[in-house]
């Protein structure tokens, strides 16, 4: 695999930028500088071409570039960018649709980052609750912000230990975040009798696709709905990943558990930016773009014409077309596919995934919380992955992450990526 002009391209990007790539996790080799993305696949600056599951972390539901989304942001930008004064048709129009098929939004405000969501959803539990606490679980990531930026993909011999994120976080922004165990109520239970009264919310991600596909037990989230109720506590599904990828109303819809807010942002708009707050009424009015209400949300570019028009069509297509019965489809092959490889090569390892959703840790059972995630072998993932690459597939840096099939994957393409899959393992096993 020829990536000579990727390798210059990624030596001048390091001039100019710490590290040459713009957000953390995507500093990871090889490191290919990519200038095209049509469909399922992503082309890099040499030309060559991959079929693409990492699709961006998340937002790529229907595929790059998708015709339909693009004509939609063309048109609208063609009569406006962005007013930012009183609203626009196109934020009426997609939030009356987030209101339709989100089960726990009353109302919805719209914002340009997961991160600026789940701060607002966080401040505005502290605000109407008047407690300090959240509680956050280990492993589940929420965007870079203090409140949740603590206990994300910790050290083994951090876990249950205080662990920052980042430098410069301000101690009680650590320190009012508790941390507990995905899947563990009684964890839950316990520390919310310890911070009894304190605890304003408990944010969680349904499915916690920042460490791969962890399925929540029979009754934990549930349990997490008494648990909230009994003690005032506000509950904070954070849908950034699973909301509009799981099902049209995210993965509320399927577990059938309504949260009092919901964060969303990646697959409602199919790579464009914006994201959103949802909630009970009585909440949401407590934000001050409604007068009287105390709680400040605001921002330059929200509802901006760009991300609010591609959201407008990305659900559009959802509404119209089987984008969920096709993603679901495919993402069963695929782990079915997997499964059988596996099985024939003698591997013990666990497939996992939801719908779209796929991927494989390399362990030999099925891991119901962080901490057990320490018997993966990230370092066999690590060259499998490189060895994909050089194949053309493109998967997540690091298969605790997850990887997502989109609206453009097509039958061929699962074919031949197990294909790809078998050789490059067979090759590594020496089969
Ligand atoms: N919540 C979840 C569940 C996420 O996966 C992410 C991003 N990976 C965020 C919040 C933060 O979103 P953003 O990167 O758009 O700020």
């Amino acid at each position: 695999m020829n990536t000579t002009r990727s390798q210059e391209l990624y030596a001048k990007a390091n001039l100019y930028t710490p590290g040459g790539v713009h957000s953390a996790t995507r500093n990871v080799e090889p490191h290919l500088v990519f200038t095209r993305g049509e469909g399922a696949y992503i082309y890099d600056a040499d030309g060559n071409k991959y079929l693409d599951y990492q699709a961006a972390f998340g937002p790529y539901i229907l595929g790059h570039n998708h015709p339909y989304v693009n004509n939609k942001v063309i048109e609208a930008i063609s009569r406006t960018d962005m007013f930012g004064v009183g609203s626009t048709d196109l934020e009426i129009i997609l939030s009356e649709k987030i209101v339709k098929h989100v089960p726990s939004a009353d109302q919805v405000l719209l914002c340009n980052s997961g991160s600026e969501a789940t701060y607002h959803a966080i401040r505005l539990s502290r605000a109407v609750t008047k407690r300090n606490k959240i509680i956050k679980f280990q492993g589940c990531y929420h965007g870079w912000h203090d409140y949740v930026a603590r206990n994300m993909l910790s050290a083994w011999d951090m876990i249950g230990k205080r662990d920052p994120g980042s430098a410069g976080m301000l101690d009680d922004a650590i320190d009012n975040t508790l941390v507990c165990t995905y899947n563990d109520l009684e964890d839950v239970e316990r520390t919310l009798k310890a911070n009894e009264g304190e605890v304003a919310a408990i944010i969680i991600e349904p499915i916690p696709h920042n460490i791969g596909c962890i399925m929540p037990q029979p009754g934990f989230l549930e349990g997490l709905r008494s648990l909230c109720d009994a003690n005032g506590t506000i509950l904070i599904f954070d849908e950034v990943i699973t909301g509009f990828r799981h099902s049209i109303g995210g993965y509320q819809q399927v577990a059938g558990v309504t949260p009092d807010l919901t964060t969303m942002g990646k697959a409602m708009a199919n790579g464009y930016p914006i994201a959103a707050i949802a909630g009970k009424k009585e909440l949401m009015e407590r934000f001050n773009t409604k007068p009287g209400g105390d709680c400040w949300f605001a921002g330059t570019y929200n509802g901006h014409a760009v991300g609010t028009a591609a959201s407008i069509a990305t659900i559009e297509l959802m509404e119209n077309e089987p984008v969920h019965e096709h993603i679901f489809r495919l993402g069963e092959k695929m782990r079915s596919g997997l499964r059988e490889i596996h099985n024939r090569l003698d591997m013990d390892v666990f497939v996992a995934g939801f719908g779209s959703v796929f991927t494989t840790y390399f362990m030999n059972f099925e891991p119901k919380h962080y901490a057990e995630l320490q018997h993966n072998d990230a370092d066999f993932y690590v060259k499998y992955r490189h060895k994909l690459i050089e194949r053309g597939i493109y998967k997540m840096p690091m298969n605790i992450k997850r990887n997502h099939v989109s609206y453009s994957h097509t039958d061929e393409d699962i074919d031949h990526t197990l294909d790809v899959i078998e050789t490059v393992l067979k090759e590594m096993l020496n089969k």
